[in-house]
């Protein structure tokens, strides 16, 4: 879903069953507001199906565990247990909820089940951060409703404790996670000749030496720079939201810009705005081989689609004018070549069609030059296509790269139509998929780039990923140093002195701008036009009104917490998670729950929405006073 590809996501054929209603006042239950939903022509649980009933006592809810711990397993989707709720919507407020869950609602999990099957395999997986994660490949085997083929193994402590070894008989559970673990070996059942595993020294991706830090579980990549997957995790933080907030650069984007693009910092990222042209895109392409070879029904209607282009041309000196005449169904093959046959013999052919093409329709499997061959039967151009695809290991190669056929270079005689119906077969018979950007996508992808000149300074000091600085930490450095220059050549202490900056960032922070690739990547982007220094209107603005104030928010507002945070944030104040004797200040909304009772329990003050407004005008009027006193 990540994906910012709709057509991506849309092949994964999600689907969604709602179950519950957040707010609408004529409802009075939860049952009814899920039925009110369903109403409305939402996908929700069914109670005729039993996955929705309300009851009177533990019997009943004992009974609706007992059928679908049961029942489950024929369900169309995997699931790991129920929830039993509060049915009543009053007495769901009454009880109220603690820090981490409502007090009127609690999940049984279902005894998760262990299967076990045969680890042919062991996989390293590389993580953003240069971590490493082993993965047990499994011979697939049904758990829980879903086949599954890998498992997490976490760490080389964890292959040491479990003494798991290639080959060997393991036991695979799907509890909660979503990712089923290796939880057992059956020793018994090991081969004499089997031996310890030995974990890996070097990279997967990137071939570099790993290491393991004191105290951690895991192991790293030291090839911070130049490993892909680490690359792609700085420019996946560079474009989020809260950084430079740069739109249409999905996960198969951004891994596409990297592996082809020439994309290996955040500055060649920006560079594209130059540099992709249409010669660039053509050329940045991704190839990923699919499973499923051709289907030789699919391939029968496109080959009886390619004869009827010809034939209706033949026939008639020209191609049909009615596009829905060549349109075929592939239960209506038949008759369309009794039809075709007709026309044929109208302009004087005498052809048998379904005998001509009974013995050529393609068959599944079939090597892909004898489908082509058949499909190109009569056309003009047969032989001197098929001579080009000698040389080639996939059909599509016949479309992209130097040995292309150009259509409108070659002229090839073909009609637009033919075209692109001959460039469709090709795709459809090649058992892979060719990721690239579109020239549309391209456009947007260059368009989203130019915006990255108007992303403010401390947006852009968040975005570079410095160990340790989060939105916050960044802007307190932009609006105290101003400017990069000045932060460049601050010292740790003058660093640490800000308040709210500690030691550890301060030490980051001076590691970065010590380090020589960190500059230059730096110096690229000062080039390319990107904010280095605060503008005016960012450091004259932002006020003070709330300047070394705790803040902890809560409840429901009639603006989002988010929003919230920032007039909070923008007025100088501190907003952080939990309530304690250091908070100043609860903004305490609807419904507001523990925190509400630990600050009236500590005697923090407590402010709603209107309430810290109104604090906000009147520290600003107070100061206000004050400047224009001195
Ligand atoms: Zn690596």
């Amino acid at each position: 879903m990540k994906s910012q590809d709709s057509r991506v996501a849309a092949q994964r054929g999600l689907d969604c069953l709602l179950y519950g209603v957040m707010q609408q006042e004529s409802v009075h239950t939860h049952l009814d507001s899920v039925q009110w939903a369903g109403a409305l022509g939402f996908p929700v649980p069914k109670s005729d199906e039993r996955m929705l009933e309300t009851t009177r006592d533990i019997q009943g809810i004992l009974d609706f565990i007992a059928h679908w711990n049961v029942a489950r397993k024929e369900l169309p989707f995997a699931t790991d247990g129920v929830v039993i709720k509060v049915n009543d919507f009053a007495q769901q407020r009454e009880l109220g909820t603690t820090a981490k869950s409502p007090r009127w609602a609690i999940a049984y999990k279902f005894e998760s089940e262990q299967v076990t099957t045969l680890l042919e395999d062991i996989a390293y997986q590389v993580g953003r951060t240069g971590a490493i994660t082993p993965v047990a490949v499994l011979e697939p085997v049904l758990v829980a409703g879903t086949t599954v083929s890998r498992a997490s193994l976490h760490n080389a402590d964890q292959i040491a404790l479990l003494d798991v070894r290639i080959g060997d008989v393991v036991q695979v559970e799907k509890g909660g996670e979503i990712i089923p673990k290796v939880v057992g070996v059956d020793v018994g059942l090991r081969p004499a000749d089997s031996l310890p595993v030995h974990y890996i020294t070097h990279c997967p991706e990137c071939a570099s030496p790993l290491i393991r830090k004191e105290g951690e579980a895991k192991h790293y990549c030291t090839n911070t720079l130049d490993c892909p997957p680490q690359i792609r995790g700085r420019i996946e933080h560079f474009v989020s939201r809260k950084a430079m907030n740069i739109d249409g650069l999905g996960p198969e984007i951004i891994d596409l810009l990297v592996r082809r693009g020439g994309v290996s910092n955040v500055a060649d990222l920006i560079d594209l705005r130059i540099r992709a042209d249409e010669n660039w895109r053509l050329n940045t392409v991704l190839y990923k081989s699919t499973d499923t070879s051709p289907k030789g029904a699919d391939l029968r209607v496109h080959h009886v689609h390619a004869l009827a282009n010809w034939f209706h041309r033949t026939a008639g000196g020209q191609r049909a004018s009615n596009p829905d005449q060549l349109h075929i169904a592939k239960g209506g093959v038949e008759a369309f070549c009794s039809t075709l046959e007709e026309r044929a013999w109208e302009v004087g052919f005498d052809v048998k069609l379904p005998n001509v093409m009974a013995f050529s329709w393609p068959q599944d499997g079939m090597d892909w030059r004898v489908c082509l061959e058949m499909a190109l039967f009569s056309h003009p151009h047969q032989l001197a296509i098929l001579e080009r695809a000698k040389h080639l290991s996939f059909p599509d190669e016949l479309l992209v790269g130097p040995e292309a056929l150009v259509w409108e270079v070659d002229g090839w005689g073909m009609q637009e139509v033919d075209w692109n119906a001959l460039k469709s077969f090709l795709h459809r018979l090649t058992s892979r998929t060719r990721q690239r950007l579109g020239s549309v996508e391209l456009s947007n992808l260059v368009r989203a780039l130019e915006g990255a000149s108007n992303r403010s300074f401390n947006q852009l000091l968040y975005a570079l990923g410095i160990r340790h600085v989060g939105v916050e930490t960044a802007e307190m450095l932009s609006q105290h140093f101003h400017n990069v220059t000045a932060l460049g050549q601050a010292d740790e202490a003058a660093i640490a002195a800000i308040h709210g900056i500690g030691p550890e960032i301060a030490r980051s922070v001076c590691a970065s701008f010590g380090d020589p690739y960190f500059l230059e990547v730096l110096q690229r982007l000062q080039e390319l036009g990107l904010q280095f220094e605060l503008s005016e209107e960012d450091a004259t603005v932002r006020g003070s009104a709330l300047a070394g104030q705790t803040f902890v928010i809560t409840g429901t507002h009639p603006v989002s917490r988010e929003s919230l945070a920032d007039t909070i944030r923008n007025e100088g104040g501190k907003v952080v998670g939990s309530v304690s004797n250091k908070t100043h200040y609860l903004v305490a909304g609807e419904k507001a729950g523990s925190k509400l009772s630990k600050a009236e329990e500590l005697g923090v003050s407590i402010l709603d929405h209107a309430s810290l407004l109104a604090l906000i005008n009147q520290s600003q009027s107070i100061s206000d006073t004050e400047s224009k006193e001195n």
